[in-house]
């Protein structure tokens, strides 16, 4: 007897198994399927994603709904649109040779009223992400009260993204189910407190992760905005100072932008991509094996086949196009049995297609945060100390200064001596990142990942700042005095020197800018915007002068000259000196060398962005 008929499976099912090339059952199905296809049994299940779940449920659901009765009678409510996808997708292969059934994925996004014509086509099985779900119910689209089955799938990832009431909702109201199914990888209180108050005495299977991707890589994303895109790999590459590796972009274009970007600014990178003749291409590889580069920024196909020893980190810069990409790219770190890192940088909108990889490459990512300015100096810090005291002085001829540099240092005490050191070699770092802004974009409203006003407001930029004697305090007190609106229209407000970010109400957003785009302050004309569409480039030389403030804020933060190809073998503001694998063995006659670091050609650049 086949393995899934055994388990209780109908034969048009267990013919789509074979189909699909499943020989035998997974733990999570062997163990789930029996007890699910009783129809009637609360069940809760802790299984990650790569482990066999999707069929866990779909198959059983298919064999308990009634064909004939064309109205929702199954409910699968999942965290993100990718997966919602997913599960139809997957179910639909499952059913491949059932007749009757149908499935249908309703997630935000897409037009509802073709989500709404598509259910009242007759579907059997309804896939939702939380948000679209209430909006259907609210529509009568989806009649809870003729719902048999309700599976709450990724559960923990669900009431995460803050959709608890939404997932209480349904449950409260899906006043004649005959069993939920609770799928979950992990079991915070949240998930046990569902099972708690709206289960029946749940059958429990734990099941272990199946991985078959690469163990060794850590899969980390950041989300920012896009146009904060370049900002946040600069920072990540400034904090993570021994990183060796290749930044992936989507098209050659944007790799060789984001190149020439860094190598003004003094890294050790060089593009790779079909532009560049063999020869070229050659020369950039040589460089690199030879840790020559700290960074390559490589199309897809022109990083084909790569294979070099000791890549700590892959970037994804941009994420490919086709997911499948993902995983070529990742598997170039962590080889020969070492491990690495991946990273994808990712915008509000693209966080849904992380469950998809997840699935994809049999792993979980980790959500990071964009380090702030003051990490990057204490990582960048730490890092430089930790290899002055481990600096091999066998070599060097200093035996014969020894006498005369104990004497010039006498009356200096070894705090004294650190704190110069310090001094010479952050003073401009720390100056660079003091007023260094929060990178990350927020993603914690109750809303759809992917909706980037998920939680009411929207941000404003607006070219007033504390060069214009604001505090906080006082930035609120101003705008609420011309608007007239009261304080809780406004959220996080961010002051820098030149400019201020702030958050308002989304609603009263245009009414602000109205207000207050191309008035005037004391001679000056306000520049307010949308910051996550136009932000401070919204538009040109519309600033007016505030003196020559703007020039000497670049200048000031420049290195001394001798900070490159000085003791410290050419590297730039801090990450060379101290990298692991690279750092001694870089040449300082690199095209980003000269006597350029990256903190002072930077600080150009922050003028001229300023100013655009
Ligand atoms: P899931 O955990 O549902 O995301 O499934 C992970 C992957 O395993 C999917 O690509 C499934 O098609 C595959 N899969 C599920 N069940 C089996 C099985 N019994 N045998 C082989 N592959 C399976």
């Amino acid at each position: 007897m086949n393995a899934f008929e055994a388990i209780g499976l109908s034969e048009a099912l267990v013919k789509a198994t074979a189909d699909l090339g499943f020989v035998t059952p997974s733990e999570i199905q062997e163990k789930a399927i029996p007890i699910l296809l009783s129809g009637t049994t609360d069940f809760v299940g802790l299984a990650q994603t790569g482990t066999g779940k999707t069929a866990a449920f779909g198959l059983p659901l298919l064999q308990l709904i009634d064909a004939d009765a064309k109205y929702p009678q199954a409910l699968i409510v999942c965290p993100t649109r990718e997966l919602c996808l997913q599960i139809s997708n997957d179910i639909r292969d499952y059913k491949k040779h059932m007749k009757g059934v149908s499935v249908e994925p309703v997630y935000g996004g897409a037009s509802i009223m073709m989500q709404i014509k598509a259910l009242k086509a007759g579907v059997q099985i309804v896939v939702a992400t939380p948000g679209r779900l209430i909006d259907m119910i609210e529509r009568k689209a989806v009649n809870l009260e003729k719902i048999k089955y309700v599976v709450l799938d990724e559960a923990d990832e669900m009431l995460n993204m803050g959709f608890r009431d939404d997932i209480e909702f349904v449950l409260k109201n899906a006043i004649n189910r005959e069993s939920i199914w609770l799928f979950s990888a992990t079991m915070p209180t949240e998930v046990r407190a569902i099972a708690k108050n709206f289960m029946d005495s749940p059958k429990e299977i734990t099941v272990g992760k199946k991985n078959t991707g690469n163990v060794n890589i850590d899969h980390q994303y950041y989300i920012t905005s896009s146009q904060n895109r370049y900002e946040t790999l600069k920072r990540l590459i400034d904090f993570n100072p021994g990183m060796y590796g290749i930044v992936f972009c989507r098209t050659r274009l944007n790799c060789q932008e984001v190149t020439e970007k860094l190598v003004k600014e003094g890294y050790d990178i060089e593009a790779l991509h079909g532009d560049l003749t063999q020869q070229q291409r050659d020369k950039v590889m040589l460089r690199f094996r030879q840790k020559s580069l700290q960074l390559i920024v490589a199309t897809d196909v022109a990083a084909r086949g790569i294979d070099v020893e000791g890549i700590t980190h892959v970037i994804n810069y941009e994420l490919p196009d086709e997911m499948e990409v993902y995983t070529h790219r990742s598997g170039r770190t962590a080889r020969a049995g070492k491990s690495g890192i991946c990273i994808s940088i990712l915008h509000t909108k693209e966080v849904g297609k992380v469950r998809h990889l997840e699935r994809m490459v049999n792993a979980q990512f980790h959500k990071m945060d964009v380090p702030s300015g003051s990490d990057v100096c204490r990582k960048q810090f730490f890092n430089f100390m930790d290899k002055l005291i481990a600096v091999d002085v066998t070599e060097g001829e200093f035996a014969t200064y020894m006498p005369a540099l104990i004497e010039k240092f006498a009356d200096l005490s070894k705090e004294d001596i650190l704190q110069r050191v310090a001094s010479i070699e952050f003073s401009q770092l720390l100056k660079y990142y003091e007023n260094a802004y929060d990178l990350n974009a927020r993603t914690d409203g109750r809303r759809e990942v992917g909706d980037t006003r998920h939680n009411g407001f929207s941000k404003l930029f607006v070219n007033l700042g504390s060069k214009d004697g604001f505090t906080k305090g006082q930035f609120l007190q101003f705008i609420l005095d011309e608007t007239g609106l009261k304080k809780e229209v406004l959220g996080r407000i961010d002051i820098r020197e030149m400019n201020t970010f702030f958050e308002v109400d989304s609603e009263s957003a245009p009414l602000m800018i109205k207000k207050f785009d191309g008035a005037d302050f004391e001679g000056r004309q306000i520049r307010m915007n949308d910051a996550d569409s136009g932000g401070p480039k919204g538009r040109t030389g519309s600033g007016g002068s505030r003196g020559g403030s703007r020039e000497g804020y670049g200048r000031e933060r420049s290195f001394a000259p001798s900070d490159r190809g000085g003791s410290r073998g050419g590297s730039g503001g801090g990450y060379g000196g101290g990298g692991s694998s690279y750092g001694g063995s870089r040449s300082s006659g690199s095209s980003s060398g000269g006597s350029r670091n990256k903190y002072d050609d930077r600080s150009g650049n922050d003028v001229q962005r300023k100013r655009r």
